[in-house]
């Protein structure tokens, strides 16, 4: 058997990071070598070492990060990964233009993927929200996202991201949030003119669909030449 791919999962206590714990244990190719949060209770669980975000300079030896924290966090992230030469898969959202521009300039020294979604449903809704918009020139064009009350940024990474599509066909989009409950994530994407309406939704029932997206990625990224990935560069 191929070596494993050793990862760091920062952001390890959240909902994603949970996630990604339990299904990195159901991957053969994946060995979490530091799991890093802002806080950490034991210094092992499930055989993972824990590492507080004060400790990220002092983690192990990795090929790649997988990063589901939040954008005060991610300057953090971004810095290991570029002094240790590994790659950087990230589902962070509501990251600051800087960082969008920090993480770019990484590109020219690490192989970086930063996705605001990691499903392959949401993938392909972006590419019928791109067809849709080039056929319906004129038409409203609204993004309803809705997500559980501890969501921070708003609009979401996804909707964010939809939006592009739905301009890239010719749409000027326009949002709309709700937090309530413990909704995982649904978007609707909606164009509508007099006497007719289309629309076309994604709902996201269980995290594990990023969770697993991210960890496939990272395996395929580890050890690639530096630059900008793509989710899609990355699947099959
Ligand atoms: P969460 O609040 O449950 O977890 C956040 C994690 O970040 C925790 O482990 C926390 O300890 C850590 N953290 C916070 N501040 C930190 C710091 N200063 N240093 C180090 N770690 C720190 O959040 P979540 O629901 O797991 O979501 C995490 C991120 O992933 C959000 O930005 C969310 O929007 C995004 N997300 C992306 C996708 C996707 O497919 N791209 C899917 C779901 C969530």
């Amino acid at each position: 058997m191929n070596t494993p791919v050793r990862i760091i999962i920062h952001g390890a206590s959240g909902r994603m990071g949970q996630a990604l714990l339990r299904l990195a244990g159901e991957r053969p190719e994946i060995q979490v070598v530091a799991a890093v949060s802002r806080k950490v209770a034991a210094r092992v669980v499930d055989g993972v070492p824990q590492f507080a975000s004060s400790e990220l300079g002092g983690v192990p030896e990795f090929d790649a990060a997988i990063d589901f924290s939040l954008p005060e966090a991610f300057d953090a992230v971004l810095a290991t990964c570029r002094s240790r030469r590994a790659a950087l898969v990230s589902g962070t959202t509501g990251l600051s233009a800087s960082q969008q521009e920090e993480l770019h300039a990484a590109a020219t020294e690490i192989p970086v993927l930063w996705s605001a979604n990691f499903s392959l449903g949401v993938a392909v809704l972006s590419d019928l929200v791109e067809r849709a918009a080039a056929a319906l020139s004129g038409w409203d064009c609204d993004i309803v996202e809705s997500h559980h009350v501890h969501k921070k940024d708003a609009p979401s990474g996804t909707a964010l991201a939809l939006g592009a599509s739905a301009e890239r066909g010719g749409a000027a989009p326009r949002y709309a949030s709700l937090r309530a409950g413990d909704i995982v994530g649904e978007h609707l994407v909606q164009f509508a003119s007099l006497g007719e309406r289309i629309e076309l939704v994604h709902r996201a029932t269980n995290r594990d669909i990023f969770a697993r997206g991210a960890l496939h990625a990272a395996s395929r990224l580890a050890g690639r030449a530096p630059g900008e990935y793509r989710l899609r560069d990355l699947l099959g």
